[in-house]
């Protein structure tokens, strides 16, 4: 009764109240709302929307339908960070263990791959052993050893949230503000942070492509965090191109794994110090972002940084020794280069049609429970903006046969536009957003 009343009231307009928030999260998560009823709720809430306050009630009652990490107790400061996704994004994979290496407690929790993205736990899970499950008891141990635990949303914290969100991708109503916000910041905020980044995304590969709606996303998350007395800074960040040049999950690993050593693609390494520079800040740690990204550089030269995710590595289960021999990583049986098909200037590469081929090549699903092939994707050197040759290599193709050899060219051949001219790349960083408001980045 109260679930049919929520969506009757939504669908013509009406305000849902706090309470009745906090029962249907609560009966959602126990099982006693079906999930026809929800699915219905979310597309209401989607197409009609959900004010401030009903969004700080939904992230509240999504928070309370499960436990919080808790973790005032190991007395030091403890930062994370949310990214809306992007092909390429494994800057959590660097950022995590750098952070930590640098002295703060980072509690990172990811997805899987989502649409046309790769999934951070995912690209974790092609290190051969490594476990993403670790219960909360486990989680609050490891915080306590390393400093650092990279895990799935458990079935402890909001609950509620993980069934929502499931419920959403399967039903086209992901892409709503208030739904984003609330849902992403009740699993940060579970995990009892005192500074959290955000690195919002925005351009043709991006969940909102539109500069508009990532700052209205960046205002209602840094309300959300602030009431939770959570310091939040938001950083928006371009995704009309892949992130660095792996797209593909044991790839993506291996490139993260140089770029813990100092030797990650430029515009990979730049968002990892700046993200990082602002998680040091946010938690504490370091007084102004630029000696926070002195203490990050250090953590990287002297070696901290990649011992750090070699501990996570092995407390979690994997083979550590991917760090020193990235050949223990899975390798694709069959790879082939890409030459570029005429001379010009590369115009674009174009994100969402690079992530759908990966997923073609078998590297993401497209039904939950999809088996990935970890080994396959496209590593790809040319940028936006680069004057190329007829048949200068422009990218590699990972594929687990000849067959999917045919596929990646043909993707290739279709995301990477080669023309006489073309508009400029969105910068990698083009604004920085904290309770004071909207600023344009300071680019180093
Ligand atoms: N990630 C989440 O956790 N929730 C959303 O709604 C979108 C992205």
């Amino acid at each position: 009764m109260l679930a049919h009343g929520l969506i009757e009231r939504k669908r013509d307009g009406g305000r849902i109240e706090a309470a009745e928030w906090r029962s249907l999260a609560s009966a959602y998560a126990r099982g006693d709302v079906p999930d026809y009823q929800v699915s219905a709720l979310l597309m209401a809430c989607f197409l009609k929307g959900l004010d401030r306050a009903e969004t700080a009630a939904l992230t509240d009652a999504m928070i309370a339908s499960g436990e919080r990490l808790d973790l005032a107790h190991l007395g030091r400061p403890r930062a994370d960070k949310h990214s809306t996704g992007g092909v390429g994004d494994k800057v959590s994979i660097v950022l995590a263990p750098l952070v930590a290496s640098a002295g703060v407690i980072v509690p990172m929790m990811s997805g899987r791959s989502l649409g046309h993205t790769g999934g951070t736990l995912d690209k974790l899970e092609s290190i051969p052993g490594f476990r993403t499950d670790l219960s909360l008891v486990e989680t609050r141990k490891q915080l306590g050893d390393i400093g650092c635990a990279m895990i799935g949303q458990t079935a402890e914290i909001a609950p509620a949230d993980r069934k929502m969100y499931a419920l959403r991708d399967a039903t086209a109503t992901v892409e709503s503000i208030p739904l984003m916000a609330s849902s992403i910041m009740s699993k940060k905020l579970s995990e009892d942070l005192t500074g959290l980044v955000l690195d919002l995304k925005r351009g043709s590969g991006a969940f909102l492509p539109d500069l508009d709606d990532v700052l209205e996303l960046a205002d209602v998350m840094i309300k959300l965090a602030a009431d939770h007395e959570c310091n939040c800074v938001a950083l928006v960040t371009a995704m009309d191109r892949p992130l660095g040049r792996a797209c593909g999950n044991a790839l993506e690993i291996e490139e993260a794994i140089a770029a813990l050593k100092g030797e990650g693609p430029p515009d990979l390494m730049s968002l990892t110090y700046a993200l990082g520079a602002e998680m040091l800040v946010l938690a504490g740690a370091a007084a102004d972002l630029d000696s926070a990204r002195r203490a990050l550089e250090k953590a990287i030269g002297t070696g901290r940084a990649a011992q750090t995710f070699q501990r996570i590595i092995e407390a979690q289960g994997g083979n550590p020794s991917v760090v020193d021999d990235p050949a223990a990583l899975p390798q694709a049986p069959e790879c082939e280069i890409f030459p570029a098909p005429r001379r010009g200037l590369v115009a674009r590469v174009e994100p969402r049609t690079i992530g759908r081929g990966v997923i073609r090549l078998g590297g993401g699903r497209t039904r939950l429970g999809d088996v990935i092939h970890p080994a396959v994707g496209f590593v790809i050197t040319a940028r936006p903006g680069d004057w190329v040759e007829a048949g200068d290599p422009l990218a590699t193709i990972f594929a687990r046969d000849r067959a999917g050899i045919d596929a990646g060219r043909e993707t290739l051949l279709s995301a990477i536009v080669i023309a006489d001219e073309a508009e400029p790349p969105l910068p990698l960083i083009s604004h920085r957003i904290t309770t004071a408001g909207v600023q344009l980045y300071r680019a180093d």
